[in-house]
């Protein structure tokens, strides 16, 4: 499909018809039944008026259901707004004041809060999973009962298809537009990458992607690729791979809340090829005992994105899945969600501690952190910028903050990074979380990496302590690693032979676990607010 996400899952019924698209628990769906389904509920919205223009809002887990609903939305030409199905009533009142959504679909455990969130605006509510919806509310059942055919997709590459809201990891969550373009845009991109496919450019300048079928190519099989998907669909990672993955033709096992046992297992049991997740989800499932004893030699794609991943859970990772490639993946929901990758084609390179090379039809500037000058040479840090088709239309009622971010096509992205000489991208940090100590920049990604080599030291999180006039102090806060207790002077001296002077960290907390958000991305606010 050109131009509508909401074309996929026809499109793809008509490829894959009758394999598992997603198993939920016992249930399975079909790739034809995702085209049923979601073709109701796009009925059943159209029936009602809700069409191009419209917003509707999920407040779902991940669930064959949000599936069903997510694409149905989108056939319809609704713009599709997500929540953490957790999210309490004051953010969602704001959510749906912000985005003006017309309909939610809740899972039975989260629809009061919408109902009360929705309190005086006309807000319909549907019910997924419930066997009876009170307060006026209806069951998708009801909802999608005597629903015609699914209205004719009308829908233009411009029109927005989420308003996604940011992690909020470093302030406010903002709704970022993500136009359908950005959608068809970078799940192209995630073929081109992690599906071993040729970039192909005709005589007449046209792109096309071509299936390789030579036997270096590490990446996801299209047509066999089965994966276990543990990250939250309501966040731009497992959203846009759900895409990526139908398109794939792929089999997507959802877990439910992540649990490492079991995620193993499922990986086991249903031969996963291609795993993607979070730095704190690797580290919890690497540390597992049920790593050394379950079949994991299907995996041949195992993923890391959303956060830093250290050296040492990489190898960790490396070693529980030997028989696949273990890579990074970086992007952010500014810029739909994959930006840099290691290309699993034949020829395509892993880097350790690097994000890869820009995706397809994508490029990457480091430039002067605060300013928009000209680019920096290789070696050189500074903010990264992307430009690419995937970088999407700005902040919903924010015009200020999306001019200062999106310039001449340009995403300032807000991380700090540099370049090797061949072009690999090396993350150093977000430019919000670098500290300034008299004068010279530390980033807390350098130190974390040093910390969680001691032995003692489990997984580590560094903040800044305000000092005065001096700026920021390095605080680490630790987790000790299983049966080990933590020194803390010996813990700096460890740090401290490692680093010029001024960047040695000054205070050591140690914790029993450090705090993570629901896309697995350490809360670094929270941790500061101890420290201030
Ligand atoms: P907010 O923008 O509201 O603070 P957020 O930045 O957490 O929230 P996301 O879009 O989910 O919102 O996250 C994108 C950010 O995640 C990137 O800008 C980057 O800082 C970080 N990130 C993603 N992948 C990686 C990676 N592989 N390595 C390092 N950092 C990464």
């Amino acid at each position: 499909p050109r131009t509508s996400v909401g074309a996929l899952p026809t499109a793809m019924a008509a490829a894959y018809g009758d394999r598992a698209a997603i198993v939920d628990g016992e249930r399975t769906t079909t790739y034809r039944e995702l085209d049923e389904r979601s073709g109701a509920v796009a009925a059943a919205l159209h029936e009602k008026g809700v069409g191009r223009g419209s917003v509707v809002l999920l407040h779902l887990g991940n669930s064959a259901e949000f599936a069903v609903v997510y694409y149905g939305a989108l056939r319809a030409g609704a713009t599709v707004t997500l929540t953490n199905p957790l999210q309490p009533v004051p953010g969602l009142r704001s959510q749906i004041a912000e985005t003006g959504a017309r309909v939610a679909f809740s899972e039975n455990e989260g629809y009061g809060r919408v109902l009360d969130a929705a309190d005086g605006t006309d807000l319909a509510v549907v019910v997924v999973g419930a066997e009876a919806a009170e307060r006026g509310a209806v069951t998708l059942a009801e909802f999608t009962a005597g629903a015609g055919a699914s209205p004719p997709l009308a829908i233009e590459p411009d029109d927005v298809a989420h308003l996604a809201y940011t992690g909020g990891t470093t302030g406010a969550s903002k709704g970022v537009r993500v136009l359908h373009r950005n959608v068809i845009a970078n799940v192209t991109q995630m073929i081109a990458w992690r599906a071993g496919h040729a970039v192909v450019e005709d005589a007449e300048g046209i792109v096309h992607l071509e299936p390789r079928d030579d036997a270096g190519v590490r990446g996801v099989d299209p047509g066999a690729a089965a994966t276990v998907v543990v990250s939250p669909l309501f966040h731009a990672h497992a959203l846009i791979n759900m895409s990526f993955l139908l398109l794939c033709g792929a089999t997507q096992v959802l877990a439910g809340r992540f649990d490492p046992g079991r995620m193993l297992e499922l990986v086991e049991r249903h031969r996963a090829t291609y795993i993607t997740g979070s730095p704190a989800m690797w580290h919890a499932l690497a540390t597992h005992p049920d790593v050394r004893t379950r079949d994991l030699s299907s995996v041949r794609v195992v993923s890391s994105g959303a956060a830093p991943i250290d050296r040492v859970t990489l190898e960790a990772l490396a070693a529980a899945f030997p028989g696949g490639s273990v890579v990074e993946g970086y992007g952010l929901t500014e810029a739909t969600c994959l930006v840099a990758s290691a290309p699993l084609t034949a020829d395509g390179e892993y880097r350790i501690g690097s994000v890869g090379l820009p995706t397809f039809d994508t490029e990457i500037e480091i430039r002067e952190v605060g300013g928009s000058g000209p680019a920096l040479g290789p070696g050189e840090r500074g903010g990264l910028w992307v430009r690419g088709p995937q970088v999407t239309d700005g902040y919903l009622g924010h015009p200020e903050i999306t001019a200062h971010q999106y310039v001449d096509g340009w995403l300032d992205t807000g991380d700090v990074a540099y370049k090797d000489e061949d072009g690999y991208v090396y993350i150093c940090d977000r430019a919000k979380d670098m500290l300034i100590y008299k004068g010279y920049n530390v980033y807390p990604r350098e130190l974390e990496e040093i910390l969680v080599t001691h032995p003692d030291v489990s997984e580590a999180a560094v903040v800044g302590r305000e000092v005065g006039a001096v700026g920021q102090e390095p605080v680490a806060f630790v987790v000790p690693a299983a049966g080990r207790a933590i020194d803390e002077d010996k813990l700096m001296a460890f740090v401290a032979e490692q680093v010029v002077p001024y960047k040695k960290v000054r205070d050591v907390i140690v914790v029993p676990s450090l705090p993570v958000s629901a896309a697995g991305k350490i809360q670094k606010v929270e941790l500061r607010r101890r420290v201030s």
